[in-house]
């Protein structure tokens, strides 16, 4: 008798690829923290990261013009040719990178242009590098093409940063790629010139060795500085410089990321995208031409108010015993290491993990947070300040409570 694929039955229906994915942490303890808030629980949800702004009405207005001049067929796959143009302007701009249209591809978001980027880069057992914590969704994009995430890990102690020496240390001869943000999701950590060069020195020693420089978070930076990594010399050819407008001019929902990469590796991801998704939403990108023209400026009001709050998170932090913070220098997440209370048993529930420690959060203090795990780091949690001060403040009294 032949045997039966237990893949392919009516009871199991699903692929190995999907039944080994993991659900985006970020994602699910939001749609958890909604569940319990319309179930009539107080919750606070500190757990997306996403503004609390509205887009700005002049990007609003472009996208009404957009509608009112037919902007309604199929752009061109890889985005229309003005708003590559603006995008070029805007890496000029703001990142001395010079990129010709043929080098930019505009995706259905930022999280579009990495799966494209893990689709057409990596094979099957290669290696790829990431710092940690980093991004949730990055280790997932890059097993579901097949790599092997390889995590360098870090701590509060160091900034959150990896050092030459640990990278030198991680590459085989099976590594690809090294993927990160800077400004960091989910530790706020900023890598400045002098380190990226240091980095970049390792990385020059390989031949084929490719880096993932996903700067969404660039203008969200209290630190005065940014540093793009394909700005430093040599590194134009190796990098794949990734952005979008979801978190600097709050269009989340707009769907809109891109990508500044050599002509053969834009290319590829063209030619994924044309088979999944075609061009991104039409009316966002006009929109986006408008925002990525923007003087920066623009953003300093929305800027400040994230600085504020920092400041206020990292204050009444500090003043809860056990936690233990750095001081993030840009986007919107603070990730105190919670490790001193692993063991610990608070109002009869024992906490062994992060994971526990958030969940305890969420039924003792009515927050919703995300555990470090997902980040690759399972000694701290992840708290969005992107919201009012007022309620940041109620958060952090709450869990004091909770935790005292
Ligand atoms: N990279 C990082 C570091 C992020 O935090 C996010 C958050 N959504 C993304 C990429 C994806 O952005 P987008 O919403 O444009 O897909
Ligand atoms: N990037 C945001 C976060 O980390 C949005 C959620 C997501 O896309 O996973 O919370």
């Amino acid at each position: 008798m032949p045997e039966i694929s237990k893949h392919n039955t009516p009871m199991n229906p699903l692929s190995d690829r999907i039944n080994s994915l993991t659900t985006s942490q970020t994602l699910a303890m939001a749609a958890l923290a909604r569940e319990l808030k319309a179930q009539g629980k107080d919750i606070i949800s500190l757990s997306l990261g996403e503004p609390d702004f509205n887009t700005p009405d002049f990007i609003k207005a472009a996208a009404k013009k957009a509608i009112d001049e037919n902007y309604s067929t199929y752009s061109p796959v890889d985005g229309y040719l003005e708003l590559k143009e603006a995008i070029c302007r805007k890496f000029k701009r703001d990142n001395n990178l010079t990129y010709t249209p043929a080098q930019i591809v505009v995706s259905t978001g930022a999280k579009q242009s990495l799966y494209n980027i893990a689709q057409v880069m990596i094979n099957p057992g290669d290696e790829v590098i990431l710092p940690a914590p980093y991004w949730v969704s990055y280790a997932e994009i890059i097993k579901i093409a097949g790599g092997i995430p390889v995590e360098v890990p870090t701590s509060v102690e160091s900034d959150f940063k990896i050092t030459p020496e640990q990278l030198a240390h991680a590459i085989t001869p099976k590594t690809k790629m090294i993927w990160y943000s800077s400004p960091c999701n989910p530790s706020g950590s900023v890598y400045s010139r002098e380190e990226l060069t240091a980095l970049s020195e390792i990385i020059l020693q390989h031949d084929n060795l490719y880096v993932v420089s996903d700067e969404i978070y660039e203008h969200i930076n209290f630190s005065g500085t940014f540093c793009s990594i394909a700005s430093i010399p040599g590194m134009f050819d190796r990098t794949i410089t990734v952005n979008g407008v979801a978190k600097a001019f709050a269009m989340t929902g707009w769907r809109i990321g891109y990508i500044g990469a050599p002509e053969v590796i834009a290319k590829a991801c063209t030619k994924m995208q044309g088979q999944v998704t075609s061009g991104a939403n039409s009316i966002a990108q006009r929109a986006t031409i408008t925002a990525v023209d923007a003087d920066p400026s623009v953003l300093n009001d929305m800027v400040a108010a994230f600085q504020r709050r920092r400041d206020l998170v990292v204050g009444l932090i500090q003043d809860i015993p056990g936690m233990k913070i750095n001081v993030p220098e840009g986007a919107f997440y603070v990730f105190p290491d919670v490790s001193s209370f692993f063991g610990k048993t608070l109002r009869g529930k024992l906490i062994q993990n992060a994971d526990d420690f958030s969940m305890y959060l969420l039924s003792e203090a009515n927050v919703a947070t995300v555990t470090g795990d997902a980040f690759g780091n399972p000694n701290c949690i992840r708290f969005s300040y992107a919201t009012s001060e007022e309620v940041l403040t109620e958060a952090l009294r709450r869990i004091k409570e909770a935790l005292a």
